[in-house]
């Protein structure tokens, strides 16, 4: 068993300074989580709204009055209050399905800055999209053109498409989020893509106005984005040259975000060198339209559990509590890292532990070999917890879904409240025949 000493061992929060220690407090904006978690319960989403606000202004400031089209990859965080607030700053969104149009229609999202991806469009969802009016379908193949076509000739629209193209390049993350390689369920290979950009060309009921990629997800590097950009443009090139007229590139979202201290890109210098590029190579005149999705989400929430137990081990100790996979998945799912604070800092001698759930599966973990001093009846934040967290989560194990709140300077608010234990099975019905 390992003894560590001292109670200063704690680092400054990855969502610093939005969510910081004050007094050996974990603070979010001006209220203490203690507090938070006290009031609403636990497992318990805390979101900040100035680390959201900052998260967007370094899109924001990067873009300094070009044509560029920040486009919200809603799967990371759909929440009505988040998108909401998106909205309001003028963000446009991505949206992966027919419920995701839904909701961005109902947080104020503007139709018209809204672009539809994935590789299972259904006809009703592409009616939905139609009859919204939405800027453009990322087509991943050619079956889903021919239903676009058939879907909007039914309607007597013209569905505006972007082909999503697979441009083969590495994002050289984890496999499960690495989307842009060639043996890959997503988008059309660049080999077909001429091919089917002058097939579009031919069909009735179809507008060509943009390129589209997306190579991968928590992308550290713009060498990545660099060769896929070039890619697309000796592509472009050779659209031009057959008359095919883009209005805007999209290339997608992707980048990453510290869980630790990782360096990652500045969004300024991806939109920088892209822009510099699409002006060298005489496409001045083409929108610049990005997906980001994780680095405008993740670093602004955490989520809130209460230690249990505290179990000693013969070479591990576990500190067993309240929040589990079925809340965030990312640690079971992709075996990766998030940081995992004390909310009140004790002074005493710190113990390693294991911070895992109350779930039946011993992939329920949540952070593994991390110091405390603690007890039970304390509270442990997991950070860089805003984005694939809430969204991913389920009942597994019968467990209600944890609440979410936003907080705002000195105030606080639930944007979703607790699942009740009636609402596990509220949808369910046991047959009068047997
Ligand atoms: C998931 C996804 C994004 C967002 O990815 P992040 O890594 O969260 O930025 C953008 N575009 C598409 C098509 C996606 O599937």
């Amino acid at each position: 068993m390992q003894h560590h000493l001292a109670h200063s061992t704690t680092r400054t929060p990855v969502g610093a300074p939005h969510f910081h220690y004050q007094d050996h407090a974990l603070y979010v904006e001006q209220l203490a989580i203690k507090a938070l978690a006290e009031q609403y319960g636990t497992p318990l989403y805390i979101y900040s709204k100035a680390a959201l606000k900052a998260a967007w202004a370094r899109y924001q400031e990067a873009i300094d009055g070009r044509d560029v089209l920040i486009c919200y990859a809603m799967k990371a965080n759909s929440n009505l209050a988040i998108l909401n607030l998106f909205a309001q700053w003028g963000a446009g969104f991505d949206i992966v399905s027919g419920g995701e149009l839904a909701r961005a229609i109902k947080a104020g999202a503007d139709p018209q800055k809204i672009i539809f991806s994935g590789v299972g469009k259904q006809a009703w969802e592409i009616k939905a999209a139609l009859n919204a009016g939405i800027k453009c379908f990322n087509v991943e193949s050619i079956p889903e053109l021919a239903l676009i076509q058939e879907v909007a000739a039914t309607m007597d629209k013209k569905a505006p498409v972007s082909l999503r193209i697979n441009p083969d390049v590495d994002a050289k993350t984890h496999p499960y989020i690495s989307t842009g390689l060639k043996d890959n369920k997503f988008g059309i290979a660049m080999e077909d893509a001429l091919a089917t950009y002058e097939h579009a060309m031919c069909l009735s009921h179809v507008d060509i106005v943009g390129l589209d990629c997306h190579i991968g997800s928590q992308i550290t590097e713009l060498a990545p984005y660099q060769d896929a950009l070039a890619r697309l443009l000796s592509l472009m090139d050779q659209l031009k040259s057959k008359g095919i007229q883009l209005k805007h590139l999209d290339i997608g979202g992707g980048l990453g975000i510290p869980y630790l201290n990782e360096e990652v890109p500045h969004p300024r210098d991806l939109i920088n060198t892209t822009l510099a590029t699409l002006q060298a190579r005489g496409y001045a005149d083409v929108q610049l339209v990005l997906e980001p999705g994780r680095s405008l989400v993740g670093n602004s929430g955490m989520l809130v559990a209460e230690v249990l137990f505290l179990k000693q081990g013969e070479s591990k100790n576990f500190a067993v509590v309240d929040a589990a996979m079925n809340d965030l998945l990312r640690p079971t799912l992709y075996d990766v890292y998030h940081g995992a604070l004390a909310v009140e800092l004790k002074a005493g001698e710190t113990q390693r532990y294991d911070v895992v759930g109350p779930v039946c599966e011993s992939g329920d973990w949540l952070a593994k070999d991390r110091d405390f001093v603690i007890a039970p009846g304390a509270f442990i934040a997991i950070e860089s917890a805003g984005a694939y967290g809430f969204v991913m989560s389920s009942q597994y194990n019968s467990r209600p879904r944890a609440a979410e709140v936003l907080v705002d300077g000195d105030k606080s608010y639930v944007i979703r409240r607790r699942e009740t234990i009636e609402e596990l099975f509220e949808h369910e019905h046991i047959p009068n025949a047997i």
